[in-house]
Parts: C-alpha cells; sequence; structure tokens
C-alpha cells in the first residue's frame, strides 16, 4: 500500500530514533501490519536527502495516443516505486521520459503526447512532492515547439527542467537547428538531462547484435560520447555557456577516454577549423553526470576528470542495474564528507530547484 504523508512521517521518525513502528500512534493499523523500512541515508552523522537525477516513468495513456506499449510495467507509478526508493535510501526522484516513441511524430500528435505527459508527471509530482520532482518531455524534432513547451512546462507547470535524447531522428544535437531550444533552455536556467536512445545506425548495421545486450551496454554510453564531443568541438557550449546539462550514464565514454579530444586538433590540426575558446577537456568541467559507472575506480576516475561537484546520483530505476546506487557514493575511495553530501542530493537539489528542507 502507498502510505499517506503523515504515515510517511511518521515512517521516517521512526527509523530516524531506531524505534519500531509501535510506537507511533499516527500509523495505520494496515501499514502496522506491514511495516516498511525507510533507509535514511547519513553521512558523518548528518541526514542526506538524497536525489536521484535518474528515473524513469511511463505515461500510458500517452504512449497509446502512438500505439506504444509500456514496457517493463513498473514504467508506471505503483506504491511498489515508493517501497523500492525507501529500501534503497533514495529520498527524491527526479521523473523522465525516454523519447524514443515520440521523435518521429508530427507537431500535432508529438504536441498531444508532450501535454499528456507533462500534465501527468505535475500530478504525480504534487500527489507525493516530498518523493518526485519532474523532468519535462519536449517534442525536440520540432525545435521551437520544443522551446515553447519547455518554457511552459518550467514556468506554468513547475517542471525542472527536459530529458532529451542524444541524437533527435539521426540529427546531432548540436545543430544549428537546436538552437531555439538551447537558447531557451539557457535563458530559463533549466536542466537538459541528456539520455542516449541507443544508436540506430550501428544497430541496423548488425555490429551490435548477439550476446551481451550490445546495443545497450555500449550503444547507450557511445551515443552520449558522440552528442557531447559535437556539443563540444561544434562550439554549442561557447555559444550558451550557461547552460545546465546533465549526462546519463557518467557522460558515456568521453571522460574515460577525455584526453584523447585535447589531442586531436593538435595531431590533425587541418582537420580542426572551429576555433573553441577553451580546451575541449576544459568543457568536460562545466557539465554535470550520473554517478552510473558501477565501480568506486570508475567514479574515482570520473570525479578525478571532471571534479566532485559535477555528479549527481543516479539509477535508472525501474531498469535494475542497481540497487546499491546510494552505497557507490558512500563507498567511494577520496570523498570528503560534502562531497558526498553534495553527489547524493546538495547539487541535484539546486539543479532541480528542489527547496531545503
Ligand atoms: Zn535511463
Amino acid at each position: 500500500m502507498m502510505p499517506n504523508r503523515r504515515q510517511t512521517l511518521c515512517h521516517a521518525a521512526g527509523a530516524a530514533t531506531g524505534l519500531a513502528f509501535i510506537g507511533c500512534g499516527l500509523v495505520s493499523s494496515a501499514l502496522a501490519q506491514a511495516p516498511q523500512r525507510r533507509r535514511e541515508v547519513v553521512v558523518n552523522g548528518r541526514r542526506v536527502r538524497t536525489v536521484d537525477v535518474h528515473a524513469h516513468c511511463h505515461v500510458p495513456e500517452a504512449n497509446a495516443l502512438l500505439g506504444f506499449k509500456v514496457q517493463p510495467q513498473s514504467l508506471v507509478i505503483s506504491p511498489e516505486r515508493i517501497k523500492v526508493m525507501d529500501e534503497q535510501g533514495i529520498d527524491i526522484e527526479a521523473l523522465s521520459i525516454n523519447p524514443i516513441f515520440w521523435y518521429k511524430a508530427e507537431p500535432d500528435v508529438a504536441g498531444q503526447v508532450v501535454k499528456l505527459q507533462n500534465e501527468k508527471l505535475v500530478e504525480i509530482c504534487a500527489a507525493q512532492p516530498d518523493r518526485f520532482v519532474g523532468l519535462a518531455s519536449v517534442a525536440l524534432q520540432h525545435p521551437d515547439l520544443a522551446a515553447e513547451q519547455l518554457e511552459y512546462a518550467v514556468k506554468q507547470l513547475g517542471l525542472r527542467g527536459a530529458l532529451i535524447g542524444g541524437s533527435v531522428n539521426g540529427e546531432e544535437l548540436s545543430d544549428p537547428k537546436f538552437h531555439p531550444f538551447w537558447a531557451k533552455a539557457e535563458q530559463l536556467g533549466a536542466l537538459i538531462f541528456i539520455h542516449p536512445q541507443g544508436t540506430a545506425e550501428l544497430s541496423a548495421s548488425g555490429r551490435l547484435k548477439g550476446n551481451g545486450v550490445l546495443d545497450n551496454v555500449i550503444g547507450n554510453p557511445l551515443e552520449t560520447t558522440i552528442a557531447l564531443s559535437h556539443l563540444i568541438f561544434e562550439g554549442t557550449l561557447d555559444t550558451y555557456p550557461g547552460l545546465k546539462i546533465c549526462a546519463a550514464h557518467a557522460g558515456g565514454y568521453l571522460p574515460s577516454y577525455a584526453a584523447r579530444s585535447d589531442q586531436g586538433c593538435v595531431t590533425f590540426p587541418q582537420r580542426c577549423t572551429n576555433a573553441l575558446k577553451k580546451k575541449p577537456t576544459e568543457y568536460l568541467r562545466q557539465l554535470y553526470y550520473d554517478s552510473m559507472v558501477f565501480a568506486p575506480e570508475g567514479l574515482r576516475h570520473l570525479i578525478a576528470e571532471v571534479g566532485a561537484s559535477q555528479i549527481v546520483l543516479g539509477t535508472d530505476y525501474p531498469f535494475p542495474w542497481t540497487k546499491t546506487a546510494v552505497d557507490h557514493i558512500l563507498s567511494t575511495p577520496g570523498l570528503s564528507d560534502d562531497e558526498r553530501v553534495e553527489i547524493l542530493g546538495g547539487t541535484a537539489e539546486k539543479l532541480l530547484a528542489i527547496k531545503p528542507v
């Protein structure tokens, strides 16, 4: 069952004091029969409000408009999600919807899908404002429309930014056709979460077929790597230096092999005609990344390349990549307490305009 707000608060109090629920008179008998432990994350005695920037959902009515099934069903918000968040120590999820199924839609239908999804996100967040914030959907294949949708979503609906794909029907995010969207995102100060939708071109070639889920395991981080590289090398980040971009899956492969991006133009200067304001790797330090690298050494290296201030907690829920995203932050060596607190939630609170407790 879904605890109401009063029960949730009661929960938290019980967990904080280490007391069982029997001492709390506000808990309903039904809940008392099936107590659900909410993990409270603490860093050196400090309770930390954790924020997961990478959590997905679907709105079935919107999928139906384009004939797409919701798969898996756990993408539909249900009480189970809160239970899992409680178990894993996730206090707030920033909900988002992957756009692959509406990026080919004409403006009318794309507009309907986006409207339905954004309004439903608002409802979900309003029902549990202490657990969810929303990242809007936009129809980026129609850049002017997407800019309007983003403005409406942020200013009128209270959504905190948007999720976009790593490319749009084969076109790069750095293409000047998308400049109206980037200009609006910068003007609004809205967080733009770049999430890959696979690499359709490679999948079509067959090179990612076979054992190992390579279309996802390799295809997704590769798309993010390509997307960020174009935003850097085509000068998009120079044109819109105030953008707040967060890259899914820790920025793909780019931060793992960052220095090669600097060496390309040194080695082949005749192929670099677009003068950048900074070294390519310096742009990596102005982007944000979720923490989805799974291994402490991966996170240590990511932080060495981009800075601890650029990392935010991510789970990819409900896709079961990890149940230990919080422990991943807690156990990575070399971080100060303050850095852990910021990665677990502090930085995301600022990016998503979540009010302090
Ligand atoms: Zn995801």
